[in-house]
Protein backbone atom coordinates (compact mmCIF):
# COMPACT_ATOMS: atom_id res chain seq x y z
CA UNK A 1 0.00 0.00 0.00
CA UNK A 2 1.56 3.23 -1.04
CA UNK A 3 2.32 6.12 2.18
CA UNK A 4 -0.55 8.39 2.76
CA UNK A 5 0.79 11.79 4.23
CA UNK A 6 -1.50 14.24 6.14
CA UNK A 7 -0.69 17.75 5.10
CA UNK A 8 -2.25 19.56 7.69
CA UNK A 9 -4.14 23.34 6.42
CA UNK A 10 -2.64 25.49 9.53
CA UNK A 11 1.49 25.09 9.99
CA UNK A 12 1.18 28.66 11.44
CA UNK A 13 0.32 31.52 13.29
CA UNK A 14 -3.24 33.51 11.62
CA UNK A 15 -6.03 31.88 9.95
CA UNK A 16 -6.24 27.99 7.99
CA UNK A 17 -5.01 28.24 4.42
CA UNK A 18 -7.58 27.15 1.53
CA UNK A 19 -6.19 24.20 -0.42
CA UNK A 20 -6.05 25.31 -4.23
CA UNK A 21 -6.11 21.89 -5.70
CA UNK A 22 -8.62 19.30 -6.09
CA UNK A 23 -9.17 15.40 -5.00
CA UNK A 24 -7.21 13.09 -7.57
CA UNK A 25 -4.93 15.80 -8.81
CA UNK A 26 -1.21 14.87 -9.12
CA UNK A 27 1.30 16.70 -7.46
CA UNK A 28 4.99 17.41 -7.28
CA UNK A 29 7.18 17.49 -4.61
CA UNK A 30 7.04 21.94 -3.97
CA UNK A 31 3.63 21.97 -6.00
CA UNK A 32 1.93 24.82 -4.13
CA UNK A 33 -1.42 23.20 -2.54
CA UNK A 34 -2.72 25.56 -0.26
CA UNK A 35 -2.85 29.34 0.41
CA UNK A 36 -3.24 31.84 3.33
CA UNK A 37 -6.78 33.23 3.21
CA UNK A 38 -5.46 35.69 5.93
CA UNK A 39 -2.54 35.72 8.27
CA UNK A 40 -0.54 32.77 7.47
CA UNK A 41 2.06 31.36 4.46
CA UNK A 42 1.95 28.83 1.16
CA UNK A 43 2.05 25.49 1.65
CA UNK A 44 3.48 22.87 -0.65
CA UNK A 45 3.51 19.12 -1.26
CA UNK A 46 6.40 17.23 0.13
CA UNK A 47 6.16 14.13 -1.78
CA UNK A 48 5.17 13.06 -5.32
CA UNK A 49 1.63 11.29 -5.58
CA UNK A 50 -2.16 11.65 -5.79
CA UNK A 51 -4.41 14.09 -3.95
CA UNK A 52 -7.06 11.15 -1.98
CA UNK A 53 -8.41 13.59 0.34
CA UNK A 54 -9.31 16.78 1.53
CA UNK A 55 -11.07 17.88 4.62
CA UNK A 56 -11.52 21.03 6.76
CA UNK A 57 -8.37 20.78 8.63
CA UNK A 58 -5.63 18.68 6.03
CA UNK A 59 -4.54 17.39 2.73
CA UNK A 60 -3.84 13.82 2.22
CA UNK A 61 -1.58 13.11 -0.39
CA UNK A 62 -0.82 9.56 -1.37
CA UNK A 63 2.96 8.94 -2.52
CA UNK A 64 4.25 8.00 -5.41
CA UNK A 65 5.98 4.54 -5.13
CA UNK A 66 9.02 5.93 -6.79
CA UNK A 67 9.78 8.94 -5.87
CA UNK A 68 11.72 11.61 -8.40
CA UNK A 69 14.88 13.23 -7.81
CA UNK A 70 14.94 17.42 -7.28
CA UNK A 71 10.93 19.42 -6.71
CA UNK A 72 8.85 21.48 -8.26
CA UNK A 73 10.68 25.28 -8.20
CA UNK A 74 9.34 28.24 -6.99
CA UNK A 75 7.52 30.85 -9.51
CA UNK A 76 6.70 34.18 -8.52
CA UNK A 77 9.85 34.97 -6.89
CA UNK A 78 10.94 38.73 -6.91
CA UNK A 79 12.39 40.36 -3.99
CA UNK A 80 13.78 38.63 -1.04
CA UNK A 81 10.64 39.28 0.65
CA UNK A 82 8.10 38.21 -2.12
CA UNK A 83 10.61 34.94 -2.33
CA UNK A 84 10.16 33.86 1.33
CA UNK A 85 6.27 34.42 0.77
CA UNK A 86 6.39 32.37 -2.11
CA UNK A 87 8.09 29.74 -0.11
CA UNK A 88 5.80 29.68 2.72
CA UNK A 89 8.74 30.13 5.58
CA UNK A 90 7.54 30.54 9.10
CA UNK A 91 9.13 30.64 12.29
CA UNK A 92 10.68 27.07 12.39
CA UNK A 93 11.68 27.65 16.07
CA UNK A 94 8.17 26.69 16.93
CA UNK A 95 6.24 30.12 16.36
CA UNK A 96 4.81 29.57 13.53
CA UNK A 97 5.00 33.52 12.67
CA UNK A 98 5.13 34.15 8.87
CA UNK A 99 8.85 35.15 7.72
CA UNK A 100 7.73 37.68 5.26
CA UNK A 101 5.44 39.64 7.65
CA UNK A 102 8.04 39.87 10.14
CA UNK A 103 10.64 40.81 7.68
CA UNK A 104 8.67 43.00 6.08
CA UNK A 105 10.46 46.27 8.31
CA UNK A 106 12.35 48.73 8.03
CA UNK A 107 14.84 48.49 10.92
CA UNK A 108 16.43 51.87 10.54
CA UNK A 109 19.97 50.07 10.63
CA UNK A 110 18.79 48.01 13.47
CA UNK A 111 19.77 44.38 13.81
CA UNK A 112 18.96 40.83 12.92
CA UNK A 113 19.52 38.07 15.75
CA UNK A 114 20.06 34.67 14.99
CA UNK A 115 18.35 32.45 17.35
CA UNK A 116 20.74 29.50 17.64
CA UNK A 117 19.93 29.24 21.53
CA UNK A 118 18.37 25.78 20.72
CA UNK A 119 16.71 26.95 24.53
CA UNK A 120 14.71 23.44 25.11
CA UNK A 121 16.89 20.79 27.32
CA UNK A 122 17.55 17.28 24.86
CA UNK A 123 17.10 19.30 21.68
CA UNK A 124 19.96 18.80 19.09
CA UNK A 125 18.88 19.25 15.43
CA UNK A 126 19.68 22.77 16.13
CA UNK A 127 22.84 22.42 16.97
CA UNK A 128 24.17 19.69 14.05
CA UNK A 129 22.77 21.96 11.27
CA UNK A 130 24.81 24.48 12.44
CA UNK A 131 27.79 22.04 12.98
CA UNK A 132 27.12 20.67 9.18
CA UNK A 133 25.78 23.28 7.19
CA UNK A 134 26.57 26.75 9.13
CA UNK A 135 27.19 28.75 5.50
CA UNK A 136 23.73 27.94 4.64
CA UNK A 137 22.53 29.53 8.00
CA UNK A 138 24.79 32.74 7.55
CA UNK A 139 23.59 33.37 4.02
CA UNK A 140 20.02 33.42 5.17
CA UNK A 141 21.23 35.96 8.05
CA UNK A 142 22.60 38.43 5.29
CA UNK A 143 19.59 37.72 3.56
CA UNK A 144 17.37 38.84 6.08
CA UNK A 145 19.76 41.78 6.97
CA UNK A 146 19.35 43.55 3.32
CA UNK A 147 15.63 42.61 3.26
CA UNK A 148 14.89 44.64 6.55
CA UNK A 149 17.80 47.39 6.31
CA UNK A 150 19.46 45.77 9.10
CA UNK A 151 22.84 47.08 9.80
CA UNK A 152 23.94 44.43 11.74
CA UNK A 153 23.67 40.72 12.64
CA UNK A 154 23.98 38.78 15.67
CA UNK A 155 24.49 34.94 15.91
CA UNK A 156 23.09 34.61 19.92
CA UNK A 157 23.93 31.30 20.90
CA UNK A 158 25.06 29.18 24.42
CA UNK A 159 28.68 29.33 25.73
CA UNK A 160 28.66 25.63 26.09
CA UNK A 161 28.32 24.79 22.34
CA UNK A 162 31.56 25.13 21.47
CA UNK A 163 31.77 23.09 18.55
CA UNK A 164 28.85 25.20 16.72
CA UNK A 165 30.63 28.28 17.49
CA UNK A 166 33.83 27.55 16.11
CA UNK A 167 31.63 26.81 12.69
CA UNK A 168 29.85 29.92 12.89
CA UNK A 169 33.19 31.39 12.77
CA UNK A 170 34.64 30.16 10.15
CA UNK A 171 31.74 31.17 7.96
CA UNK A 172 31.36 34.88 9.26
CA UNK A 173 33.02 36.95 6.51
CA UNK A 174 31.75 40.46 7.55
CA UNK A 175 32.41 42.78 10.54
CA UNK A 176 29.06 43.70 11.10
CA UNK A 177 28.06 40.15 12.50
CA UNK A 178 29.07 38.87 15.37
CA UNK A 179 28.77 36.09 18.24
CA UNK A 180 27.15 36.97 21.39
CA UNK A 181 27.33 34.13 23.49
CA UNK A 182 25.03 33.61 26.22
CA UNK A 183 24.39 31.38 29.44
CA UNK A 184 22.51 28.01 29.25
CA UNK A 185 19.41 28.78 30.99
CA UNK A 186 15.90 28.31 30.10
CA UNK A 187 14.09 30.67 28.65
CA UNK A 188 17.08 31.84 27.34
CA UNK A 189 15.59 31.64 23.46
CA UNK A 190 12.65 33.51 24.21
CA UNK A 191 12.55 36.43 22.16
CA UNK A 192 12.76 38.99 24.81
CA UNK A 193 15.22 37.33 27.09
CA UNK A 194 17.68 37.31 24.04
CA UNK A 195 16.67 40.86 23.25
CA UNK A 196 18.10 41.61 26.67
CA UNK A 197 21.36 39.34 26.17
CA UNK A 198 22.14 41.10 23.25
CA UNK A 199 21.18 44.46 23.33
CA UNK A 200 20.73 45.29 27.31
CA UNK A 201 17.09 46.58 26.50
CA UNK A 202 14.32 44.86 28.24
CA UNK A 203 11.21 44.68 26.59
CA UNK A 204 7.68 44.90 28.04
CA UNK A 205 5.53 41.65 27.32
CA UNK A 206 3.31 43.57 24.98
CA UNK A 207 5.94 44.65 22.71
CA UNK A 208 7.78 43.28 19.92
CA UNK A 209 11.66 42.97 18.94
CA UNK A 210 10.71 45.72 16.55
CA UNK A 211 10.52 48.19 19.38
CA UNK A 212 14.00 47.39 19.65
CA UNK A 213 14.73 47.77 15.69
CA UNK A 214 15.64 43.74 15.82
CA UNK A 215 14.40 40.88 14.20
CA UNK A 216 14.49 37.49 15.91
CA UNK A 217 14.86 34.62 13.45
CA UNK A 218 15.76 31.06 14.06
CA UNK A 219 18.36 29.29 12.43
CA UNK A 220 16.12 27.07 10.69
CA UNK A 221 13.91 29.69 9.56
CA UNK A 222 17.23 31.57 8.09
CA UNK A 223 18.62 27.98 6.04
CA UNK A 224 14.92 27.83 4.81
CA UNK A 225 15.49 31.54 3.16
CA UNK A 226 18.90 30.98 1.31
CA UNK A 227 17.68 27.62 0.31
CA UNK A 228 14.68 29.87 -1.24
CA UNK A 229 16.59 32.50 -2.50
CA UNK A 230 19.06 29.95 -3.94
CA UNK A 231 17.74 26.80 -4.84
CA UNK A 232 13.97 28.14 -5.14
CA UNK A 233 13.37 25.25 -2.82
CA UNK A 234 9.96 26.05 -0.71
CA UNK A 235 9.45 24.64 2.71
CA UNK A 236 9.22 21.09 2.21
CA UNK A 237 10.83 19.35 5.27
CA UNK A 238 11.35 19.96 8.88
CA UNK A 239 14.63 19.08 10.91
CA UNK A 240 13.35 16.69 13.79
CA UNK A 241 15.23 15.50 17.42
CA UNK A 242 13.47 12.18 18.52
CA UNK A 243 15.00 11.09 21.74
CA UNK A 244 13.46 9.09 24.88
CA UNK A 245 12.81 5.74 25.94
CA UNK A 246 13.77 4.10 22.34
CA UNK A 247 15.27 0.64 21.25
CA UNK A 248 18.31 2.29 20.25
CA UNK A 249 19.24 4.54 23.16
CA UNK A 250 18.57 6.81 24.78
CA UNK A 251 20.61 9.67 23.18
CA UNK A 252 19.01 12.38 21.21
CA UNK A 253 19.26 11.75 17.29
CA UNK A 254 18.29 14.42 14.93
CA UNK A 255 16.79 13.89 11.79
CA UNK A 256 17.25 16.18 8.86
CA UNK A 257 14.91 17.43 6.18
CA UNK A 258 12.20 15.12 7.07
CA UNK A 259 9.16 15.49 4.57
CA UNK A 260 6.30 17.71 6.05
CA UNK A 261 3.35 15.56 6.51
CA UNK A 262 5.38 12.48 8.04
CA UNK A 263 3.65 10.98 11.32
CA UNK A 264 5.44 10.44 14.71
CA UNK A 265 5.12 6.76 14.34
CA UNK A 266 6.94 6.43 11.55
CA UNK A 267 10.29 8.37 12.67
CA UNK A 268 10.03 6.59 15.88
CA UNK A 269 10.25 3.46 13.91
CA UNK A 270 13.40 4.75 12.10
CA UNK A 271 14.81 5.88 15.30
CA UNK A 272 14.77 2.31 16.24
CA UNK A 273 11.07 1.92 17.31
CA UNK A 274 9.35 2.32 21.72
CA UNK A 275 11.78 0.26 23.56
CA UNK A 276 8.62 -1.15 25.69
CA UNK A 277 6.00 0.83 28.01
CA UNK A 278 6.01 4.44 27.98
CA UNK A 279 4.47 7.32 29.29
CA UNK A 280 3.82 9.58 26.98
CA UNK A 281 4.72 11.16 23.21
CA UNK A 282 5.87 14.92 23.21
CA UNK A 283 5.91 16.93 20.40
CA UNK A 284 8.24 19.76 21.25
CA UNK A 285 10.46 20.17 23.74
CA UNK A 286 10.19 18.97 27.89
CA UNK A 287 9.24 22.95 29.19
CA UNK A 288 6.45 23.48 25.85
CA UNK A 289 5.98 20.58 23.91
CA UNK A 290 2.11 19.05 24.28
CA UNK A 291 1.40 15.13 24.45
CA UNK A 292 0.53 13.98 20.69
CA UNK A 293 -0.88 10.93 18.92
CA UNK A 294 1.64 8.62 17.14
CA UNK A 295 -0.28 9.21 14.00
CA UNK A 296 0.53 13.17 14.69
CA UNK A 297 1.95 14.48 11.67
CA UNK A 298 4.96 16.92 11.03
CA UNK A 299 4.35 20.40 10.67
CA UNK A 300 6.51 22.98 9.73
CA UNK A 301 6.70 24.02 13.26
CA UNK A 302 7.76 20.67 14.78
CA UNK A 303 10.95 20.27 16.41
CA UNK A 304 11.19 17.49 18.76
CA UNK A 305 9.89 13.99 19.26
CA UNK A 306 10.49 12.73 23.06
CA UNK A 307 9.23 8.94 24.20
CA UNK A 308 8.99 9.15 28.06
CA UNK A 309 9.49 6.49 30.72
CA UNK A 310 5.54 5.45 32.47
CA UNK A 311 4.67 8.67 34.78
CA UNK A 312 5.84 8.64 38.65
CA UNK A 313 2.43 8.03 40.37
CA UNK A 314 1.68 10.60 43.08
CA UNK A 315 -1.28 10.43 45.38
CA UNK A 316 -0.55 13.56 47.69
CA UNK A 317 -2.63 16.68 46.93
CA UNK A 318 -1.01 18.90 44.56
CA UNK A 319 0.30 22.67 43.96
CA UNK A 320 0.47 23.96 40.41
CA UNK A 321 2.71 26.68 39.95
CA UNK A 322 2.19 28.05 36.25
CA UNK A 323 5.49 29.88 34.51
CA UNK A 324 4.53 32.24 31.17
CA UNK A 325 7.83 30.19 29.73
CA UNK A 326 7.30 26.54 30.47
CA UNK A 327 4.32 24.43 30.75
CA UNK A 328 0.88 26.66 30.87
CA UNK A 329 -1.65 25.59 33.47
CA UNK A 330 -3.76 23.11 30.91
CA UNK A 331 -0.20 21.28 30.44
CA UNK A 332 0.20 20.65 34.51
CA UNK A 333 -3.21 19.81 35.00
CA UNK A 334 -2.85 17.03 32.40
CA UNK A 335 0.53 15.83 33.88
CA UNK A 336 -1.06 15.68 37.34
CA UNK A 337 -4.06 13.66 36.33
CA UNK A 338 -2.04 11.32 34.49
CA UNK A 339 0.39 11.20 37.85
CA UNK A 340 -2.98 10.60 39.27
CA UNK A 341 -2.99 13.38 41.57
CA UNK A 342 -5.88 16.08 42.43
CA UNK A 343 -4.98 19.48 42.58
CA UNK A 344 -5.07 21.93 45.69
CA UNK A 345 -4.52 24.89 44.07
CA UNK A 346 -3.03 26.83 40.80
CA UNK A 347 -1.25 29.94 41.12
CA UNK A 348 1.12 31.84 38.11
CA UNK A 349 4.42 33.41 38.77
CA UNK A 350 3.80 37.16 39.66
CA UNK A 351 6.37 37.92 36.77
CA UNK A 352 4.18 36.17 34.31
CA UNK A 353 0.94 38.68 32.98
CA UNK A 354 -1.67 37.91 30.41
CA UNK A 355 -1.58 39.01 27.40
CA UNK A 356 -4.24 38.60 24.70
CA UNK A 357 -4.97 35.44 25.87
CA UNK A 358 -1.97 33.68 26.99
CA UNK A 359 1.14 34.52 29.47
CA UNK A 360 4.01 36.44 28.50
CA UNK A 361 6.70 36.92 31.47
CA UNK A 362 7.64 40.57 32.92
CA UNK A 363 11.54 39.52 32.58
CA UNK A 364 11.83 36.00 30.87
CA UNK A 365 14.30 33.87 33.61
CA UNK A 366 14.89 36.38 36.05
CA UNK A 367 13.12 34.88 39.40
CA UNK A 368 11.16 37.70 41.15
CA UNK A 369 11.32 34.94 43.87
CA UNK A 370 8.50 31.86 44.47
CA UNK A 371 8.41 31.92 48.40
CA UNK A 372 4.68 34.17 48.42
CA UNK A 373 3.29 31.28 45.73
CA UNK A 374 4.54 28.16 47.42
CA UNK A 375 3.25 29.73 50.97
CA UNK A 376 -0.11 30.41 49.34
CA UNK A 377 0.03 26.84 47.69
CA UNK A 378 0.61 25.20 51.24
CA UNK A 379 -1.94 26.99 52.86
CA UNK A 380 -4.55 26.20 49.84
CA UNK A 381 -3.90 22.68 51.24
CA UNK A 382 -0.98 21.22 48.57
CA UNK A 383 1.20 18.40 49.69
CA UNK A 384 3.68 18.36 47.03
CA UNK A 385 4.31 20.86 44.14
CA UNK A 386 4.05 20.43 40.08
CA UNK A 387 6.21 23.28 38.48
CA UNK A 388 6.73 24.87 35.07
CA UNK A 389 9.59 27.27 36.13
CA UNK A 390 12.25 28.55 34.49
CA UNK A 391 15.63 27.74 35.43
CA UNK A 392 16.11 30.43 37.75
CA UNK A 393 12.62 30.67 39.48
CA UNK A 394 12.49 26.69 40.29
CA UNK A 395 15.83 27.52 42.25
CA UNK A 396 14.03 29.74 43.94
CA UNK A 397 11.39 27.46 44.86
CA UNK A 398 13.72 24.95 45.99
CA UNK A 399 15.27 27.38 48.59
CA UNK A 400 11.62 27.59 50.02
CA UNK A 401 9.40 23.98 49.53
CA UNK A 402 11.92 21.59 50.95
CA UNK A 403 12.04 23.76 54.50
CA UNK A 404 8.24 23.38 54.09
CA UNK A 405 8.31 19.93 53.58
CA UNK A 406 6.59 19.71 49.91
CA UNK A 407 8.54 17.31 47.39
CA UNK A 408 8.90 19.14 44.20
CA UNK A 409 7.97 17.61 40.65
CA UNK A 410 8.80 19.49 37.34
CA UNK A 411 6.68 19.28 34.36
CA UNK A 412 9.85 17.89 32.78
CA UNK A 413 10.57 15.46 34.72
CA UNK A 414 9.45 12.60 33.24
CA UNK A 415 11.44 13.70 29.82
CA UNK A 416 14.88 14.02 31.62
CA UNK A 417 14.14 11.17 33.61
CA UNK A 418 13.81 8.65 30.78
CA UNK A 419 17.35 9.76 29.42
CA UNK A 420 19.34 10.03 32.89
CA UNK A 421 19.11 13.83 32.68
CA UNK A 422 19.79 16.26 35.47
CA UNK A 423 16.65 17.61 36.69
CA UNK A 424 15.77 21.10 36.40
CA UNK A 425 16.22 22.36 40.21
CA UNK A 426 18.78 24.31 41.58
CA UNK A 427 21.30 26.63 39.18
CA UNK A 428 24.95 24.91 38.90
S1 LIG B 1 10.25 34.62 35.98
FE1 LIG B 1 8.38 33.38 36.23
S2 LIG B 1 7.17 33.63 34.37
FE2 LIG B 1 9.26 34.38 34.01
S3 LIG B 1 10.33 32.68 33.08
FE3 LIG B 1 10.71 32.55 35.30
S4 LIG B 1 9.02 31.26 36.13
FE4 LIG B 1 8.48 31.87 34.07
Amino acid sequence: MSKLYKILLKQHIGAVNKPVISVGDFVRKGTLIAEPSGLGANIHSSIDGRVKEIDKDAIFIEADKVQREGFQSLDNTGSIIDTIKAAGIVGMGGAGFPTHVKLNVHLNGGVVIANAVECEPLLVHNMKQIIEAPELIYKGLCYAMEASNAKRGVFAIKAKNKEAIAALQKVIKKDNIQIAELPDMYPMGEERAIIREVLGQLLAPDQLPSAADAVVLNVETLSRITEAIEQKRPVISKNITIVGKLKSGIESKAFMDVPIGTTVRELIEAAGGIDGEYGEIIMGGPFTGVSVDIDQAITKTSGGIIVTMPFMKEKRRMGLLVCACGANEQRLREIAAKMGASIAGVEKCKQAVEIKGSLKCEDPGNCPGQAEKVLKLKKDGAEVLLISNCSDCTNTVMCVAPKLKMPIYHCTDHAMRTVNHSLIRRLK
